[in-house]
């Protein structure tokens, strides 16, 4: 099977968006791409994720026309052909509903530096326009307003995150819905305190070698 490695994948990280929350059903979507084949591995449209295999997953080129698969593509493909584009950095996309990170679209309010933690997108989690779910307009909106943002909010409709991998988009759409979470809850009892830019910068440069990660020389 073309790229067996990626929709198995594909598969497997759309089981945990389940087991995690961060989605329900059929909602959202998830891709990547092989940067050196120009092809990218996408969830199939309207299949729920408990019972996606990874021949149903669909191998598209840079255009969007279907290499490999039976199945219909997600119908926010435009959105993430569209990052892939703009960002050279990034190799894998995520699109949830998760409840917290869609509460604050809904309000069409982007999330601030309330929690270090914002910065698995960067300073801040920006809003994109509404625009109808899968449509030209929604991709383009999205597109325009990532910037170097690892997250953006869509207009009542969710979360959109990106990563240099699958685990890495996956990790900013856990921790963003995270933040939105505590985000609506010091809402709710007070006035939140944000972080400065300067202090979220000092937090991802920190991020660098967090953990086990090396620093780079
Ligand atoms: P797909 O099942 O077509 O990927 O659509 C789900 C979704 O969340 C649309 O925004
Ligand atoms: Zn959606």
């Amino acid at each position: 099977m073309l790229l067996e490695n990626q929709r198995t994948a594909i598969v497997e990280f759309g089981k945990k968006l389940v087991k995690s929350g961060l989605t329900t059903g059929t909602g959202g979507n998830l891709s990547c791409v092989d940067r050196a084949e120009n092809l990218v591995v996408i969830s199939p449209s309207g299949i729920d994720y408990d019972e996606m295999m990874a021949g149903d997953v669909v191998v598209l080129d840079m255009t969007g026309n279907i290499i490999d698969g039976k199945l219909k593509p997600s119908s926010e493909t435009g959105i993430h052909i569209g990052l892939y584009c703009r960002r050279p950095d990034v190799s894998a996309v995520i699109h949830t509903h998760s409840p917290y990170a869609t509460t604050m679209a809904c309000l069409n309010m982007e999330i601030p530096a309330v929690h270090y933690l914002v910065g698995f997108s960067g300073t801040k989690v920006p809003v994109a326009p509404y625009a109808t779910f899968g449509t030209e307009q929604l991709a383009k909106n999205v597109s325009d307003t990532i910037g170097k943002f690892n997250a953006v909010l869509m207009a009542n409709h969710g979360l959109i995150t990106v990563g240099a991998d699958l685990l890495r988009a996956f990790c900013v759409a856990e921790e963003i819905e995270f933040v939105a979470r505590i985000y609506y809850q010091t809402k709710n009892i007070g006035k939140p305190v944000i972080l400065s830019d300067r202090e979220m910068n000092n937090v991802m440069k920190k991020f660098a070698d967090y953990g086990q990660r090396k620093k780079k020389v």
